[in-house]
């Protein structure tokens, strides 16, 4: 960004929906300073939150134990693992067509419904309610690496062999311990906070979170009939698939900001992580995302699998969505990294 200082910086156009389809995280022409102590989002109930998020991100394991013993008794079924399946797939494209794609960088457009299924697919991944999850991810994108990145593995972590690992942790899991970097909803999604669709779905997130683990319950109890096919479905398709797709997502901010190639110079650590897409569906092409942070495909590549960008394009052919950033060949070579 030419001219431009790095550090405290947002890009006025999100807040605007109809004008926020920058090409290019260079495109900050319009960038604003932001004090840091107004774009911190300060936490309600600090214990709480800590508690509450501790317990997601530890019951899933604890309950993996579990899993281990239902196996050893030959206690886990296929309709389990098809359960399990399903809803991965759709609460991981809710994170990442609905929650990044859509309503962090305006990839696409689509209509006041969609946007509520995608918000609330999005919701049903338990990652917190929708606007904080864009005002954190925006604050990254604006301070990628620097001071204010609510997640970087390499800034404010000391030197020597030892600040790699606790980098690494805090970008992992650590950062979601703590509140003194966390997106203002004010500063980073003021479009948001205006959009009775998503302010609704915001506002009811933990509706979703339940509703999240109270249908593979009940989708194991109606193929499996009785309260302990109930429990196995809650156990596979609940904890284990929230288990593993948070696993995803936090690998995007530690390993795909330290591991991997990086084909155009974005300014930060971003990287692209090939043994991670689909597991990602799409995301780990991390480094081609801060290039452009705008557009619909990640997997700019054809070697390189996008499943995200495959549904966005099959939307835009039904009529579902329109306006997706397609980044133009030319412009990707152009932007490329001279060998
Ligand atoms: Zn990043
Ligand atoms: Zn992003």
């Amino acid at each position: 960004m030419p001219g431009a200082p790095r550090g405290w910086l947002f890009h006025r156009s999100m807040a605007n929906r109809d004008t926020a389809h920058m090409e290019s995280a260079t495109q900050t022409t319009d960038a604003i300073r932001v004090p840091p102590a107004q774009a911190v989002q300060p936490v309600e109930n600090e214990a709480l939150d800590r508690f509450l998020t501790g317990t997601l991100t530890v019951a899933p394991i604890l309950l993996l134990g579990v899993a281990g013993w239902q196996v050893w008794n030959e206690a886990l079924h296929l309709r389990d693992l098809m359960i399990l399946a399903v809803l991965y797939v759709a609460t991981t494209f809710g994170v990442t067509i609905g929650l990044h794609r859509l309503l962090t960088h305006r990839s696409f457009k689509t209509g006041p419904k969609m946007r509520a299924l995608w918000a609330i697919l999005g919701s049903m991944a338990i990652e917190g309610p929708v606007i904080s999850w864009v005002a954190d991810h925006r604050k990254h994108h604006a301070c990628s690496d620097t001071e204010g990145d609510p997640h970087s593995p390499h800034h404010g972590h000391g030197e020597g062999p030892m600040a790699l690992v606790k980098g690494f942790t805090h970008a992992h899991v650590g950062w979601l311990f703590i509140h003194t970097q966390r997106g203002s909803k004010e500063r980073f999604a003021p479009d948001l906070l205006a959009d009775p669709v998503v302010s609704f779905v915001n506002r009811t997130f933990f509706f979703w979170a339940i509703l999240s683990l109270l249908i593979p319950f009940g989708l194991g109890y109606a193929l499996g009939g009785t309260l302990d096919a109930a429990l196995a479905a809650l156990l596979w398709g609940g904890a284990v698939r929230v288990f593993l797709l948070h696993h995803a997502t936090y690998s995007i901010n530690s390993i795909c900001h330290t591991f991997g190639s990086r084909p155009y110079d974005t300014g930060d650590e971003s990287r692209n992580f090939a043994p991670l897409s689909l597991l990602t569906m799409g995301e780990s092409w991390h480094n081609n995302h801060h290039a452009f942070p705008t557009s619909a495909r990640h997997g700019l590549r054809a070697w390189q699998p996008d499943p995200s960008a495959a549904v966005i394009a099959a939307m835009e052919k039904t009529g579902l969505a329109w306006d997706a950033v397609w980044v133009p060949k030319e412009k990707q070579r152009q932007r490329r990294r001279k060998r």
